[in-house]
């Protein structure tokens, strides 16, 4: 098998007496979508924060394309090429659709606050911008209003700022929440084929979507990993059954 692009080794990490995070370990290969699923407060939000830089572990590492990360900033690891779409949407609302492309690209160049309006003529820029929106398919809205744009294109939108960067992996925290079943189906297709040029650690509670979409899914349960595996065997696995799916008669 190939290098995993993203290597998690025994994360943890407590709040007070909670142990949010308890000896994680997890990898992220080439080409492959992998769920991360849980029930609410298993702690995937915590486990991502830490692989993004958000939020330090008391113990464990991060590696990410052959290099210790596990000290370095949320911004360092953007660089890298790690690549992050949020719960909360980062978009301006009142801008177009090409100047939040933009804005990232920008962003990623670590010169936000200098002279917006010359930005726009910048070459580069727009033509990163351009080609990020090309590839989720919003090249024939570039000039409508973000506010204008549905929930799905949002989304669809924010990963494309996150392509500016041409990153080198995923982080995704519940891409699907807020979409209808129309955009979920849509989003889910565009992920599909965003995996072959950048593998997704994907948190989702939408279950359709992870059956559809993960090569591997691991199940976190009070902070530890209670299984790795693809659809049919986390289906199957008694524990996960139990613990997750919420079954009695898992035997
Ligand atoms: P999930 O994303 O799986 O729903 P979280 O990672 O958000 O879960 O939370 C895991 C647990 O850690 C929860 O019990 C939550 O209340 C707790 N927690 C998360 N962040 C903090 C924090 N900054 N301080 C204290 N407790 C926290
Ligand atoms: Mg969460």
């Amino acid at each position: 098998m190939t290098d995993p692009i993203l290597s998690v080794r025994g994360i943890t990490k407590s709040f007070g007496g909670l142990k949010a995070s308890n000896d994680i370990t997890l990898d992220l290969h080439p080409g492959e979508i992998h769920a991360l699923i849980g029930p609410n407060g298993a702690g995937k939000s915590t486990l991502i924060k830490q692989i993004a830089g958000g939020l330090s572990p008391d113990s464990g590492s991060v590696h990410f394309n052959g290099r210790d990360v596990t000290h370095m900033s949320t911004a360092a690891r953007a660089r890298l090429g790690m690549g992050r779409t949020f719960q909360i949407s980062s978009l301006a609302m009142d801008y177009t659709v090409l100047q939040n492309a933009v804005l990232g690209a920008l962003g990623h160049r670590g010169d936000i606050f200098r002279f917006f309006t010359p930005v726009m003529k910048d070459k580069a820029l727009l033509a990163s911008a351009q080609h990020a929106l090309e590839q989720v398919g919003l090249e024939d809205f570039s000039t409508f209003r973000t506010a204008d744009l549905s929930h799905g294109q949002r989304r669809q939108l924010e990963v494309a700022v996150a392509l500016t960067l041409e990153p080198k992996a995923f982080l995704m925290d519940e891409p699907m929440a807020g979409l209808g079943a129309e955009g979920s189906q849509r989003l889910i297709g565009f992920l599909d084929g965003l995996r072959h040029k950048a593998p997704i650690l994907l948190v989702e509670h939408d279950m359709d979507a992870v059956f559809a979409l993960a090569d591997r899914i691991s199940v976190l349960v009070y902070g530890e990993i209670v299984a790795t595996g693809n659809a049919d065997e986390i289906r199957a696995n008694p524990e996960v059954r139990r613990a997750y799916l919420g079954e009695e008669d898992a035997a």
